[in-house]
């Protein structure tokens, strides 16, 4: 584990919309380098607590701390400067370019010249683009996407869509990986490439993983830590074999 990555604390989180509470006083930690899953039935607050991680949703009540930084009162774009990424549920590519290039608007908030820049080819852009293009080959090359990097995005099939909008996000060089929902729509083969592409990721780099999942099983082999919402509450959290055999958990699960 990279000595440069906090706890990502919850602390109390409510979230309303009008009459829903879509959050109740909600309070986790993912250690550093934990692969940590955050699991419950539909509308159970999955999808409210990463845009509270990400700055997307402001908390009613409680912090959300990651270092000393204080995720809750930030804006987006600043907790993504501190190294906070995030993978999109639905596909946020473009499909008429290729992977390399995907890849490399991942990277743009590093190089110096920005990515304008890059795109007209301006000389310390070329210079800066070798360097930044051989970080780009490693990711993709660790996301199995090594013999995709030139083709565009548009007609790669789903399961390798899905392993570059991760491989984008790693792209910013993240210390905290969000992920919403990595595996859905996925076959089982596309699943599993995306279960190993996760140890491996937490394994090579030593970053921490918040993934958010609505099947419970797929988390099951490959989070280290879980946390159940259910209505919005947490109704578990701990280890996979602890929460697998939670009566409210399992009740939570039948009942949806
Ligand atoms: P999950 O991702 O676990 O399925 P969500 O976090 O999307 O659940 O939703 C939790 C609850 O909050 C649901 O009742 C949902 O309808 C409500 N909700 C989420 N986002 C909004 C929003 N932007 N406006 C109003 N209600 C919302
Ligand atoms: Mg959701």
């Amino acid at each position: 584990i990279r000595s440069d990555i906090p706890p990502v604390e919850v602390d109390g989180v409510s979230v309303r919309f009008g009459a829903i509470n879509a959050l109740s006083d909600v309070s986790f930690t993912v250690q550093p380098g934990a692969i940590h899953a955050i699991i419950g039935p539909n509308g159970a607050g999955k999808s409210t607590m990463f845009n509270v991680l990400s700055g997307v949703y402001k908390a009613a009540e409680g912090q959300v701390r990651f270092g000393e930084h204080r995720l809750d009162q930030m804006r987006p774009y600043k907790i993504a400067g501190i190294g906070v990424a995030r993978a999109f549920q639905n596909i946020a590519l473009s499909g008429t370019q290729s992977v390399a290039e995907n890849l490399m608007l991942g990277r743009h908030h590093l190089t110096k010249a920005g990515f304008l820049a890059a795109g007209l080819r301006l000389p310390k852009a070329t210079r800066e683009g070798k360097i930044h293009g051989a970080r780009i080959a490693e990711i993709a090359e660790f996301l199995d996407l090594g013999e995709k990097l030139h083709t565009p995005v548009g007609v790669l099939s789903y399961g390798d869509q899905k392993r570059v909008e991760v491989a984008r996000a790693l792209c910013t060089e993240p210390r905290l990986l969000l992920l919403d929902e990595p595996v859905a729509g996925m076959n089982a083969e596309e699943t599993d490439r995306m279960a190993a592409a996760i140890l491996e990721i937490r394994s090579a780099l030593g970053i921490s993983v918040v993934l958010v999942e609505h099947d419970m099983g797929m988390v099951m082999s490959l989070a280290d830590r879980v946390t159940v919402l259910d209505f919005g509450r947490l109704i578990a959290d701990g280890t996979p074999a602890q929460v697998q055999s939670d009566p409210e958990v399992i009740r939570a699960y039948l009942g949806s």
